[in-house]
């Protein structure tokens, strides 16, 4: 299973698709995608293929790598952020419906995640009871919807708009037991890319201009030099302009950012 993010100013969809082939070794049973088209409307031709009217175009496939790519290679999208998943199913079936990337609320949020989440039941039933709609069985969904309600109370700030997405989501995850990488992307927030780490891993691409999320390093080669360890509760912040590192409860972080080394 692995993770892989991208947000920059290339095309996310090849990173991302190559990336994931590059994560096959580690095993998985389904797979998918999501792209946040860009605003100008340059994909008009494709529509998204999620009927909920989140505006990233998500596409999930049972098996392997190759059949997603075929699936997206039917009908491309260029867009310059994304996130790609592959899965072990843990809870549920390994469906369609079941492959990651998973949205909240009304498509607000869009998250892959690896891990497992002891106590979604619990925070599953109290979400159906707020009104949220799941579509898949896995303890995944929980955490979309949850970051969607955090968001509904995290107060917009002008100057520092990305803060109110990290505050939702390190209220969320402060929610969870268990194990995740996450990697998160918003609708009304089309250049950030916000990822979580615990019991999972996760390390950050550091390019220039661009940014790359993955569970290891293996999709980074040939794409960046430089490479930061996420460590357990750390949730990092990626924008095109820039990243930082935020203990869930300790505050900014600093990173510490090595070379690549191939085969790492
Ligand atoms: N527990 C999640 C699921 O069953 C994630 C599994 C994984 O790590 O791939 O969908």
């Amino acid at each position: 299973c692995g993770i892989v993010g991208y947000v920059g100013s290339d095309d996310a969809c090849d990173f991302l698709v190559e990336g994931l082939r590059r994560l096959e070794y580690r095993g998985y049973d389904s797979a998918g995608v999501a792209i946040q088209p860009p605003p100008s409307g340059s994909n008009s031709d494709s529509e998204s293929s999620d009927s909920e009217s989140s505006g990233f175009y998500v596409t999930r496939s049972v098996g392997r790598i190759a059949s997603l790519a075929g699936k997206i290679g039917d009908e491309p999208v260029r867009g310059a952020l994304g996130i790609g998943h592959t899965r072990w199913a843990t809870h549920g079936p390994a469906t369609e419906p079941n492959a990651h990337p998973h949205l909240g609320g009304d498509g607000e949020v869009v998250l892959v995640h690896n891990g497992v989440i002891e106590n979604f039941q619990v925070l599953k039933d109290e979400l159906i009871a707020k009104g949220y709609e799941f579509k898949s069985d896995t303890d995944s969904e929980v955490i979309a919807h949850l970051i969607a309600d955090a968001l509904k109370q995290a107060p917009e700030t002008a100057e520092q708009p990305n803060l109110r997405y990290l505050t939702a989501v390190q209220a969320s995850v402060a929610l969870l037991r268990g194990t995740y990488g996450l990697a998160i992307a918003f609708r009304d927030q089309p250049n950030l890319i916000i990822a979580a780490r615990f019991g999972s891993p996760l390390v950050i691409g550091v390019g220039r201009g661009e940014y790359f999320v993955s569970s290891d390093a293996s999709p980074l080669a040939g794409r960046t030099e430089r490479i930061v360890y996420m460590a357990d509760h750390q949730i990092a912040v990626l924008t095109p302009e820039g990243f930082s590192v935020i203990h869930r409860d300790q505050g900014k972080v600093r990173v510490d950012i090595r070379p690549l080394e191939v085969g790492s």
